[in-house]
């Protein structure tokens, strides 16, 4: 578990791409220049952490592009002080940038494995504040709600109602909409109990939200 200057200094390039891709907010910025990415990926992989692309991680499932995770993030427009659930922690990388920003996370995976890796691996890093689920993510979580954003990182391919349910008035899920290769980053806010505004941020990849848990079988 090293991180050294080289690996800072590749971070600091990272950070001058995501600006150059748009991404304007510091503190977003500052997140990615501070959490060493290279550590949530297998070592194999460990000297592409820094440049734009999505990887390989356990079971099947990849860390989301850098670009990707600073662009949700953004879209959650984060005050600092909110309740955020996430579904699909994956690595874990997402859910360190939102705890960086101050806000209470609570996320959610559905590979018992990759559960266990990564609620190890949070601690590790000094992470352990952020509240590790193992469970089925079209279902959030009941014993958490409510929340003030909901963040999907896999690729939906319907608006589960549990998720718009357990959310604040005010409150805003973000989800990557659609079935096979392609989904629409979708927000969506929810104004009143039965009023919600849709917006649309363009197309994104991600691997598929799917239903149920799968267990590590012994
Ligand atoms: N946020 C992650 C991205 C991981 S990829 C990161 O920063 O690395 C998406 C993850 O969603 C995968 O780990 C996958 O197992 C998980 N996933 C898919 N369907 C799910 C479900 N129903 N509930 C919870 N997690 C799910």
């Amino acid at each position: 578990m090293r991180d050294t200057y080289t690996h800072k200094g590749l971070r600091s390039k990272l950070v001058t791409t995501l600006r150059q891709k748009g991404i304007k907010n510091e503190r977003i910025l500052s997140a990615f220049m501070n959490i060493p990415r290279h550590l949530f990926l297998d070592n194999a992989f460990a000297k592409w952490a820094y440049t734009d692309v999505a990887f390989p991680i356990d079971a099947d499932q990849t860390i989301s592009q850098p670009y990707t995770v600073a662009f949700q993030t953004s879209l959650l427009e984060l005050k600092g002080t909110e309740r955020v659930l996430e579904i699909g922690t994956g690595s874990g990388f997402q859910s360190c940038v939102l705890s960086y920003l101050g806000v209470k996370v609570y996320t959610i995976e559905r590979q018992e494995k990759l559960y266990h890796r990564t609620e190890k691996l949070l601690n590790q890093l000094g992470f352990g504040r952020i509240r590790t689920l193992l469970g089925d993510g079209y279902k959030g979580s009941p014993r958490f709600a409510n929340f003030d954003r909901i963040l999907v990182t896999c690729g939906a391919p319907f608006v589960p109602q549990d998720l718009l349910d357990q959310l604040n008035i005010g409150g805003m899920l973000v989800i990557p909409l659609g079935e096979g290769e392609c989904q629409r980053m979708i927000r969506i806010t929810k104004h009143a109990g039965d009023r919600y505004e849709k917006e649309d941020f363009g197309e994104f990849r991600f691997v598929p939200f799917l239903q149920g848990i799968n267990r590590v079988s012994i």
